[in-house]
């Protein structure tokens, strides 16, 4: 296979890597956005806010980041908590694993380095949750070291001040980022305020839909915006279709409060709470049996449509008065306030009970 061809404006020298990162550093000192974790720093301030961040915007863990670090200020007190006080914490971030994987994480940091943050890669590495570019972030971040990132927003970056075509996803791209990374994270004055400029850069500047390139402090040396191709690049992963997965949630309710049941350990949402589910084919004329349910015939109420990174869920979502005696034998269920739930909810769950409060509004009439 033909190497990838694609002219350069930023010769990978030690010079333009230094100048490049002392561009990246005098700007994120001077525009740095004021976030929770950005003061006050400890390692296990760092450790938390990098995990929550995965996936998710920093406006959206800003507003949940100083409540769950004033319930567990240490990894101590995370390791001793019951995995549904953090997940109350998490409701409506989405992707839960990584909730679990931070419990875990605080239980091996206490078991396997006193209670204190690792802040090598190597060390940081063997903790769940943590990948190569969450390792470097903290590493850089709370420890000083000399460790590069890459996560979208640094691709973004480099990619358009180097003028490189690659797509998004492809290997070849990924290794000429990570180098990239590492060149400036070596010629950079401080690794911490590189790192955090570079993302700073792509979340706020160099953003993928329209950058501002007249506020970028490499705007003079970028190599997109000399060939105007920044929209192009990096160019979009080849997408495939999403499958469709078809649900019907059944929501049981009973004097103002409406029955949950928790996820099992092997389903995506274990640990969260949610209304019953069943896959489409188990409902069959305005009738709905569910093995742990006596048969109720149940009002369509609605319909949630969810998307996830790979799947999208659709969900016909029915109500029911309970029946008199209703026991779900074997199952986890609790019966709670739809509008203020007092167990953690998916967020497929929350929307759901968004439904339901709908029809309570609209005076819907359930069977
Ligand atoms: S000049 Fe524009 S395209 Fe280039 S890095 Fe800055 S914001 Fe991104």
């Amino acid at each position: 296979m033909g190497a990838v061809r694609y002219r350069c404006s930023v010769p990978a020298s030690g010079e333009h890597a230094k100048a490049t990162a002392q561009a990246i550093e005098r700007w994120f000192t001077a525009n740095a956005r004021v976030l929770p974790w950005r003061t006050g720093r400890t390692p296990w301030r760092a450790f938390v806010s990098e995990l929550m961040l995965q996936q998710t915007q920093a406006a959206r863990v800003a507003e949940r980041f100083d409540a769950l670090i004033a319930d567990f200020p240490t990894p101590a007190a995370l390791a001793q908590a019951d995995i549904d006080d953090l997940l109350k914490h998490w409701q409506g971030l989405g992707y839960y694993r990584r909730a679990r994987h931070l419990h875990a994480a605080a239980g091996m940091i206490v078991e396997q380095f006193d209670g204190t943050v690792p802040l090598d890669v190597d060390d940081l590495l063997q903790l769940p949750g943590v990948g190569r570019y969450t390792a470097g972030s903290i590493a850089s971040i709370a420890g000083g070291r000399r460790a590069p990132i890459v996560d979208g927003n640094v691709r973004r970056v480099l990619a358009r001040l180097h003028g490189d075509p690659g797509r998004s996803g492809d290997c070849d791209l990924e290794d000429r980022t990570w180098q990239r990374a590492q060149e400036l994270v070596q010629a950079c004055g401080d690794p911490a305020v590189l790192n955090e400029g570079l993302m700073e850069l792509g979340a706020t500047v160099c953003t993928p839909k329209s950058p501002t390139c007249g506020q970028c402090p490499l705007g003079n040396s970028c190599q997109a915006r000399a060939d105007g191709t920044q929209a192009a690049i990096p160019a979009p992963k080849a997408r495939r279709a999403r499958p469709v997965e078809h649900l019907q949630a059944l929501l049981v309710h009973r004097r103002g409060r409406v029955l949950l049941t928790k996820g099992t350990s092997d389903d995506r949402w274990a640990g969260l709470w949610q209304p019953l589910m069943l896959e489409a084919s188990a409902v069959t004329a305005g009738s709905v049996f569910d093995s742990r349910l006596t048969a109720c015939v149940m009002s369509t109420i609605g319909h949630v449509s969810h998307t996830l990174t790979h799947r999208q869920i659709e969900v016909d979502v029915h109500g029911t008065e309970a029946p008199a005696g209703v026991r779900l034998a074997g199952a986890d269920h609790v019966w709670t306030d739809p509008a203020d739930p007092a167990v953690p909810v998916s967020s497929l769950g929350r929307k759901i009970l968004g439904v339901f409060i709908e029809a309570l509004d609209r005076d819907v009439a359930f069977a």
